[in-house]
């Protein structure tokens, strides 16, 4: 949620900010705008709306400025408007910052504030914090935000600068914040790809961090102003990664980049005749195992309802899964020797970082599932392993979903193993299904015209249904969120039998009703609960790895797959169905209405 964007070197910044905000557009596109900084004197140029629109306020600068911070808004506290754009000015119009979290003491901070003489213009819960910086400023900025922080409460992520000093200050609490080192020149920003058209060495910022960028070095500070060693990383990301390659939209070159993610996702992890996570490896606590505490959201919360049955099938375990900003603040009775799996594609969601706390708070082992190296979530998790999907700019997720639950079912097959539940011979049928994954997943994309053709007929609607047992009824809940996320349709999914506990009364002549069925012993189930559908007129439309001959159903057959693999596949499907419809409707796929990507508020 919002990005953040800053540079300071030799280079004009004007153009720099500007790219780097397209790049970090998913997080947030509310509003944009930039600060810079020449002779002296800031100049903050700013606009409701997307990046684009900034960048045509700008067509005539002249601009010459070499540092400069830039935004785009997810807005929390105030509506998306000119004024509540960041960056938010001090009084005296030297300081400057842009801002990524909540402040959740603003009220009383602004109260203060104003008995003390500051005016404030916008309904941002951002704006209180240029002007405690402004009140502790004695012409060094670092120095000021090492005061003014203590006022604090809440997350935030700052970029700030002064009109007086040739320098970048940014800070790190509980929102992601990231410098890029170049030659004669740093960079922050939210998050990796931004930067990765002008550099691959990133130093991520821990909780707590400091930074004050100039243009020769950089140097990190802890909230005492002592100097604190960094690690500079070379990312493996490529800049084509974050680009869209002659795809029309993020989202449909992400869901294509799936057999190669899931291919990379296996490698090294699957030989021809072993299965290996030493990532997953906790030693003697996983034969003893009693339990596993899952946290995630969205999407990821979804891939965890898959994991929990993976566990519970292969390695007779149990697993409690909920979606995290309930599950942070529940009590359980806590079971001991457990283990805490924590899922979050950017490392950086709120909630999941909560429930992350928790576990450890209550010392549980952790283990963290992430796509981004140096996330949040790998480096306070006890073990990390990454799904390797490369990175996932579309606001709706589709690779990161797949490879999620692609490392749970490796988890379970390599705890399986050690809890002595996975045979050789199992092992070698799960290889082999494993490995023909990627080949599938290409099977299910080669089927895209038929996709088109469906979301023809859904683009007609107002309201569907997804519907599915077990495994797919958790594919089912994806593609519902899928649809509604991107399509603006209103979906709903239901488990096969609940049905007729009342959704079934909104079931009229043509209600489309997705369904998919996987599992061959509860087919007759599920196949009962289609005629009861079919008989208030709704319309089945069916994706199945079964051989089901039905005529009046509408079926995609999927390539034959075990059950516990097809929720991977039945991934693709969801989301080729949702990405078509919207484009279908004409909707905004990459950057749906209200939403984010990244969700780093609670
Ligand atoms: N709270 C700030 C605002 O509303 C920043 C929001 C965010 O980080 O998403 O402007």
């Amino acid at each position: 949620m919002c990005g953040i964007i800053a540079y300071i070197g030799n280079k004009p910044v004007m153009p720099i900010l500007i790219q780097g905000l397209q790049r970090l557009e998913y997080r947030g596109y509310d509003s944009a705008g930039i600060a810079l900084v020449e002779e002296g004197e800031l100049t903050i140029i700013k606009t409701k709306g997307s990046v684009d629109s900034l960048s045509d306020l700008l067509r005539e600068s002249k601009h010459q400025a070499v540092y400069g911070i830039g935004h785009t808004r997810w807005a929390t506290h105030g509506v998306p408007s000119d004024t509540n754009a960041h960056p938010h000015a001090s009084c005296d119009n030297k300081l400057t910052l842009v801002h990524n979290g909540i402040i959740e003491n603003y009220k009383e901070l602004r109260e203060q504030l104003i008995s003390e003489g500051h005016k404030f213009i916008s309904e941002t819960d951002t704006e209180i914090v240029v002007h405690t910086i402004e009140k502790y400023y004695q012409g060094n900025l670092e120095e000021a935000v090492i005061k003014g922080i203590q006022d604090l409460q809440g997350a935030y992520a700052l970029a700030l600068i002064s009109a007086q000093e040739e320098k970048i200050v940014l800070v790190r609490k509980q929102s992601p914040l990231i410098i890029g080192v170049g030659e004669g020149e740093c960079y922050a920003a939210s998050d990796i790809p931004a930067l990765l058209p002008y550099t691959k060495k990133v130093v991520i910022l821990e909780e707590g961090d400091i930074a004050i960028l100039r243009k020769d070095n950089f140097q990190v500070i802890n909230s005492e102003g002592k100097e604190k060693r960094v690690e500079v990383i070379e990312t493996t990301w490529d800049a084509h990664l974050a680009e869209k390659s002659g795809y029309p939209h993020f989202m449909l070159k992400e869901i294509y980049e799936q057999p190669t993610v899931l291919k990379d996702t296996l490698r090294e992890r699957v030989s021809e005749d072993q299965l290996l996570l030493d990532e997953a490896d906790l030693g003697d606590l996983i034969p003893n195992l009693r339990k596993v505490y899952f946290g995630a959201c969205g999407t990821a919360y979804h891939a965890t309802l898959v994991g929990k049955l993976y566990l519970e099938t292969l390695c007779d375990l149990e697993a409690e899964t909920e979606v995290a900003s309930e599950f942070r603040y529940r009590d359980v009775p806590w079971v001991k020797p457990a283990v805490g799996i924590i899922v979050s594609q950017s490392g950086e969601t709120a909630d999941t970082l909560g429930v992350l706390s928790r576990l450890k708070e209550l010392s549980y082992p952790v283990i963290g599932i992430t796509n981004v190296i140096g996330s949040s979530v790998s480096r306070e998790s006890d073990r990390t392993i990454y799904t390797r999907a490369g990175p996932e700019i579309s606001v709706a997720s589709t690779k990161a979903y797949t490879s999620q639950m692609l490392v749970l079912l490796l988890l379970a097959l390599s705890w399986s193993k050690k809890r002595n539940k996975l045979n050789y011979e199992k092992e070698r049928y799960y290889i082999k299904e494993l490995k023909e994954l990627p080949f599938k997943a290409q099977q299910v994309l080669d089927k895209s015209e038929l996709f088109l053709e469906i979301a023809r007929e859904l683009k007609e609607v107002k309201h569907l249904f997804y519907l599915g047992r077990l495994q797919d009824y958790y594919t089912a809940l994806e593609g519902a969120l899928k649809m509604k996320e991107i399509s603006y349709l209103h979906a709903e999914a239901y488990a096969g039998g609940e049905l007729k506990h009342g959704p079934l009364a909104l079931i009229e002549n043509n209600t489309p009703v997705i369904a998919f069925l996987s599992n061959k012993s509860i087919a007759p189930k599920m196949l009962s609960n289609f005629e009861e559908v079919r008989s208030r007129g709704g319309k089945i439309y069916l994706f199945t790895t079964l051989d089901i001959k039905e005529s009046s159903f509408r079926i995609v057959k999927l390539p034959d797959s075990d059950m516990l693999v097809s929720p991977i596949l039945n991934g693709l499907v969801l989301q080729l169905l949702a990405y078509y419809t919207a484009r279908e409707c004409g909707a905004s796929i990459d950057k749906p209405r209200n939403l984010a990507k990244s969700v780093t508020v609670e």
